[in-house]
């Protein structure tokens, strides 16, 4: 069919006269999204409410662009927010939230037993709730809430909020208040960097694929065509669809191109374009070089330091005044510009005389300009993340380039590793410790490879990423490929510590963890002194099934006088457990690195120049070797099992035992 979308909107909005679509319709279908786990039945809700909105009001489906904007909202705003419009006290809002684990339903379920309107609304409000939210009003309201900044901002923010608060009904209170946690809890949403979770900001397949399915069905041709025709036609439009937004993964870009031109002629109008930050290519992690070499055999490959700093995709391009700009992506395309002054002066020394425009795939790495070398991550992480002056920057950054994928105009995502490299080595060139190359070894042999794992390991990289050169080698953006493997000194047999630690605390899960620990609060002993001494917490690393199995199990061990004397730690809001344990569980944490902390209490006073400090450990992922039960341990002990005492006794009963 004729998929030029224009002339499809003209005709429907003559027919419909172009209602405006609510927010609670919007709502509806997130409420049935939230009660399938069906892929396709997600899309059938997504597509057939796309279609509304393209049919009735379009612009229901443009979103103000929400470019690297937060909330900067807590739970606790949030909870006042719905204490003042429902009259519930703070303390009855905390106990549904622990008790429910989820604050939008609290909120929900508080304004259907709505004790108290505030009579400060005008009639003119009034009047307003009862035509209903309209998505506009909603998400015009979440981008203020979010580019509110200043001493007064948190009163502007609850005001905002408290006002649609009001004025929402049915399913809308729980969908509202999750929006402003970040998290719409529908399975959908992908990470995005972007704080809304607007309908069209949920990157995920499901949305392109009834997104470009809505859009050929919009088009009254596709009613005459045949049903494996027409089959053909969706999966068409699903491909283009989905190339399109991974050049540019921006909906702010590609729905009104997609409203204007329809979704056969979007690949001309929406490309991979410097200044629009690309989902950056991932890659898969194992754990050993064995499997690397069993996954590439018979295929070319490079093996390349895994440096241990923050994703840079650096662009450069020409702007709308002919000026040359330069900015800087996150992994999660959150513009970095602000914070890295340093790296908008030094990469335009780079590129060789001849290079206009270009997309580079980096990771900007903590230096040491003394001793020539790179820096831990922790020491990048001290960094000043917003408005950062040049003059300010006191770790300086070296940028490793491991990709380049536009050059001069040019996408060359669609271009073999070993090409697109060869067009980084001739275009770009090295400066001493402002711009280097990933360092890279092309080689099958093993002992060679263990050999550059260690030095990458000694060089404070991560470890290696191993990446497939000619044959399934072309950038594949939001993918985590199998053609990029990761292999990080953590998840190394034989690499990486392991402590054993006590679980001395958990939090109550939320979402889908309601009714399990959600985390445990781990600490290790200070023989000095005698004190348990917090160093991290852990969430990750648990199958459902475990957390079922452990939160049974923790039940015997539950301190109801918590916490013990022998405990230190720190008593701040997000630190303290909800539960106290007995320490008498042991688990074995295979942990990446250590850090200092302010909230961890663990080697507190030991760490010069930081003697308040403590030390905190950075599971990126935690991984639980064993639970380890220290009375099990002991009954285990041959002595005991002889019924014979190490400690003099007869009996085997040591009272110190549990410590
Ligand atoms: P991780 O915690 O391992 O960084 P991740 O999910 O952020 O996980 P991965 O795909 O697992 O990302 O690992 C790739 C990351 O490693 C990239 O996002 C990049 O920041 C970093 N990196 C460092 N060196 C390289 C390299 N030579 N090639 C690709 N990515 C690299």
């Amino acid at each position: 069919p004729n998929t030029s979308s224009s002339s499809v909107i003209c005709e429907n909005e003559a027919s419909s006269g172009s209602a405006v679509v609510t927010y609670l319709e919007l709502c509806e279908v997130f409420e049935l999204i939230e009660a399938t786990t069906k892929r396709i039945q997600i899309t059938k809700y997504l597509q057939n409410f796309f279609l509304t909105c393209i049919q009735r009001d379009p612009d229901s489906l443009i979103c103000p662009d929400a470019e690297g904007k937060e909330f900067g909202i807590g739970e606790s705003l949030i909870m006042k927010a719905i204490g003042q419009v429902t009259g519930s006290t703070l303390a009855l809002i905390k106990k549904e939230h622990s008790k429910k684990g989820d604050l939008g339903q609290v909120a929900q379920d508080n304004k259907k037993g709505q004790k108290r309107i505030d009579h400060s609304f005008s009639a003119k409000n009034t009047n307003k709730m009862k035509k209903g939210l309209t998505i506009a009003q909603v998400f015009d309201t979440l981008y203020e809430i979010a580019s509110i900044s200043g001493t007064k901002s948190q009163v502007t923010k609850i005001d905002k909020i408290v006002r649609i608060l009001m004025q929402c009904q049915d399913q809308e209170p729980k969908f509202f208040v999750r929006s402003l946690e970040g998290k719409l809890r529908i399975g959908l949403a992908e990470r995005t960097g972007l704080q809304f979770p607007s309908p069209l900001k949920l990157m995920s397949l499901s949305v392109l694929a009834a997104l470009a399915r809505s859009f050929v069905l919009s088009d009254p041709n596709s009613k005459n065509l045949k049903e494996d025709k027409l089959e053909k036609e969706l999966s068409k439009a699903d491909a283009i669809l989905k190339q399109v937004f991974s050049e540019i993964p921006n909906y702010d870009v590609i729905i009104p191109a997609l409203l204007r031109y329809g979704i056969g002629e979007l690949p001309d109008h929406c490309k991979l374009t410097p200044g629009f930050p690309l989902k950056p290519m991932l890659a898969h992690p194992t754990k050993s070089l064995t499997e690397v070499l069993d996954r590439f055999e018979g295929m070319t490959f490079t093996c390349e330091y895994k440096y241990d700093g923050e994703r840079a995709q650096i662009h450069q391009f020409r702007d709308a005044s002919g000026e040359k700009k330069l900015m800087v992506f996150s992994r999660n395309s959150e513009n970095l510009s602000a914070k890295y002054p340093d790296i908008i002066v030094q990469m335009p020394e780079a590129p060789i005389d001849v290079v206009e425009s270009f997309v580079l795939d980096c990771e900007a790495v903590a230096w040491d300009v003394s001793k020539k070398c790179i820096l831990p991550f922790q020491v990048l992480q001290t960094r000043k993340r917003k408005d950062v002056q040049e003059e300010d920057v006191l770790v300086s950054v070296c940028i490793f380039a491991f990709d380049l994928l536009y050059l001069n105009g040019e996408a060359i995502t669609g271009k073999c590793l070993k090409e697109r490299r060869a067009l980084m080595f001739q275009n770009f060139k090295e400066i001493e410790g402002k711009f280097a190359f990933a360092k890279s070894i092309d080689t099958k042999n093993i002992e060679e490879i263990q050999t550059f794992l260690d030095d990458s390991i000694i060089g404070n990289c991560e470890g290696l990423m191993v990446k497939t050169l000619e044959s399934e080698a072309t950038y594949e953006p939001s993918k985590r490929s199998r053609n990029w493997l990761k292999v990080k000194k953590d998840y190394l047999e034989g690499f990486g510590d392991t402590l054993d630690l006590v679980v001395i605390g958990a939090y109550f899960g939320k979402g889908k963890r309601t009714g399990v620990y959600g985390g445990y609060l781990l600490a290790c002993f200070d023989e000095e002194s005698e004190k348990f001494q917090t160093i991290c917490k852990i969430g990750t690393g648990f199958s459902e099934a475990n957390l079922t199995d452990q939160f049974k199990f923790f039940q015997d061990i539950i301190d109801v006088d918590g916490p013990s004397e022998s405990y230190s730690y720190s008593d701040t809001p997000n630190h303290k457990p909800d539960i106290w344990f007995h320490p008498k569980i042991v688990f074995e944490v295979k942990a990446a690195d250590l850090s200092i902390s302010p909230v961890h209490q663990a080697a507190t006073g030991l760490i010069d120049g930081n003697e308040e400090k403590g030390i905190s450990l950075r599971c990126k992922l935690p991984i639980i070797n064993r639970v380890l039960d220290v009375k099990d341990m002991y009954e285990s002990q041959v002595s005991v099992q002889n019924g014979k005492s190490e400690n003099n006794g007869a009996t085997g009963v040591d009272d110190d035992f549990e410590y």
